[in-house]
């Protein structure tokens, strides 16, 4: 029997009526594993109300039952990390390795918000003028939610609502409509946890959803997760209807490799960076740029890439999956064969790869292209599967202007043993998340996800501090107490007095 996932709705876990039915598919096989019933707008309209309503109550729990149920919560993520992780790994063909570790860098924002007391803290002044105190409280918006992509189904849900909730407000989720299950496995932890009825909600389902979060005057903040062509519209149609929007969109993720760097170092960080996950992560190393003589490790990075096998999500012997469907693949394919039509030299070709037993599945075996240049398709689009783009660079300011040029600006790496060469790189890069020696930098949840240029709009970023302001707003007190009758008169200016 095909397992029908639920939204939750008002403190209940409910299939729906559905504006229409999508298929949650094996990616390695493409065979249905689930089906979910599309949210109708008035399904939506429901979890808004009842988000709303919970606000009333949720935001005078004290602090601190608040952070308790965060305690649960990524306690109760620990005790079923092995659980989320197949489920994961089922619905989005990812190893299960990678699977783990996608649950855990979203644990390790649940346990963020367990500090949410130090995180709310405001400022305070005494005497700014004679007996007056000045100082400041952060309080929660309301109704927020959050709007996430299928490359990451527990950690980027996990990135918005553990905290917003924590800073006191109610959420509605909407997660990405291609791998529903493991966030409906993160929503009933939630509740596990004993967060109250109606604080956090679940909708499933794709624009039609969206759209009335966007619209909808209670929904005081959205959060998003996704390509660049809706990042754009979510940004645009949520701040003309004066919403509070952050969006965090596509990438292209170039290193920029110094002769004097460790070639071992390189080879192994490539590998993982450019294809694990196949390629679907906005971290992953889509451009290589070799300065000056690093140019003659290239046929080593092939060879090492030329021994990466993709397989299913529990063959252990397997670096990574397949991508998400058969669109995403015939994408994929299509810009190989683009790259290749555009003069692009295409020294490893996965785009005949297969899986024997599962030869219907999303396969794209690594690939590798050598003489790219800015004005090829396969540099200027995001390509989002196992493919590794290597361009040369007389000098490292070369590399730095191509990578400055570039509309994204998400992540960048360098590998060097030069001091003097990273401390210019990282001074004058252009990129919101940078990595020395390291090739995928997402910062722990203490620091913030700060991806910049095309690849974010808004201004304050996901989780650690940045996300705190960007879920609350800020009151400023002023306040005198008076212990004895003062007659000095009226204050007709606006100074303190
Ligand atoms: P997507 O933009 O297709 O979908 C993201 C979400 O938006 C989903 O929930 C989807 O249902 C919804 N959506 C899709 N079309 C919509 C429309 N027309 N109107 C309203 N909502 C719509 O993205 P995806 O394919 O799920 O995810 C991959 C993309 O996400 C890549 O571009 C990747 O770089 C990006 N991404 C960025 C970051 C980051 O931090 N910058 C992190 C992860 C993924």
């Amino acid at each position: 029997m095909t397992t029908q996932v639920r939204h939750y709705i008002d403190g209940e876990f409910v299939l729906g009526e559905g504006s229409k039915q999508i298929a949650v598919t094996n990616p390695a096989n493409n065979e249905i594993i689930a089906v979910v019933n599309a949210a109708t707008e008035s399904e939506v309209l429901t979890a808004i109300e009842s988000a709303k309503k919970a606000f009333v109550t949720w935001k005078e729990i004290p602090v601190s039952e608040r952070a308790r149920v965060m305690l649960r919560y990524q306690h109760l993520l620990k005790e079923h990390h092995d659980e989320i992780a197949t489920i994961l790994a089922k619905e989005t063909g990812k190893t299960f390795d990678d699977a783990k570790g996608d649950v855990w860098r979203g644990i390790e924002v649940a346990e963020h918000a367990c500090n949410i007391a130090s995180l709310l803290m405001g400022e305070t002044v005494e005497n700014v003028a004679r007996s007056i105190d000045t100082y400041s409280y952060t309080q929660p918006l309301g109704v927020c939610a959050g709007i996430t992509p299928f490359n990451f189904p527990a950690m980027i849900p996990l990135w918005m609502f553990p905290l917003a909730i924590a800073c006191g407000n109610t959420f509605i989720l909407k997660p990405s409509e291609q791998d529903p299950m493991t966030p409906q496995r993160l929503v009933e932890l939630f509740e596990e946890a004993g967060a109250p009825k109606g604080v956090l909600q679940m909708v499933h389902g794709d624009k039609v959803a969206v759209d009335v979060l966007l619209d909808h005057k209670d929904v005081k903040a959205i959060s998003f997760v996704g390509s660049v062509a809706v990042g754009q519209y979510i940004y645009k149609t949520g701040t003309d209807n004066l919403k509070r929007v952050q969006a965090f969109a596509g990438a292209k993720n170039h290193c920029v490799i110094m002769p004097d760097a460790n070639k071992q170092q390189v080879i192994n960080n490539l590998v993982g960076a450019s294809v694990g996950a196949a390629g679907q992560r906005c971290m992953a190393i889509s451009v290589a740029i070799f300065v000056g003589e690093a140019k003659e490790w290239i046929p080593e990075v092939k060879e090492a890439l030329a021994k990466v096998k993709p397989g299913l999500w529990d063959d252990k012997d397997a670096a990574y999956g397949p991508v998400i469907s058969p669109q995403a693949k015939e994408r994929v394919l299509s810009l190989i064969a683009q790259g290749k039509a555009e003069g692009a030299n295409c020294v490893l070709d996965g785009s005949e790869f297969t899986v024997e037993g599962y030869e219907s599945g999303n396969w794209v075996g690594p690939t590798v292209f050598t003489d790219v240049t800015t004005d090829m398709t396969i540099y200027k689009e995001e390509i989002f599967g196992p493919v590794l783009c290597c361009m040369t660079a007389d000098s490292l300011d070369d590399a730095i202007e191509v990578v400055n040029n570039s509309p994204y600006g998400n992540g960048t790496s360098i590998f060097t043993a030069s001091g003097a060469a990273a401390r210019k790189y990282q001074h004058h890069i252009d990129v919101g998340q940078v990595g020395i020696n390291v090739p995928i930098p997402v910062p722990l949840p203490f620091f913030s996800f700060t991806g910049w240029k095309g690849s974010f709009y808004g201004d304050q970023h996901a989780y650690g501090k940045q996300a705190v302001r960007f879920y609350t707003e800020t009151k400023t007190i002023t306040a005198r107490w008076f212990d004895s009758d003062i007659a000095s008169g009226p204050n007709m200016t606006i100074a303190l007095k």
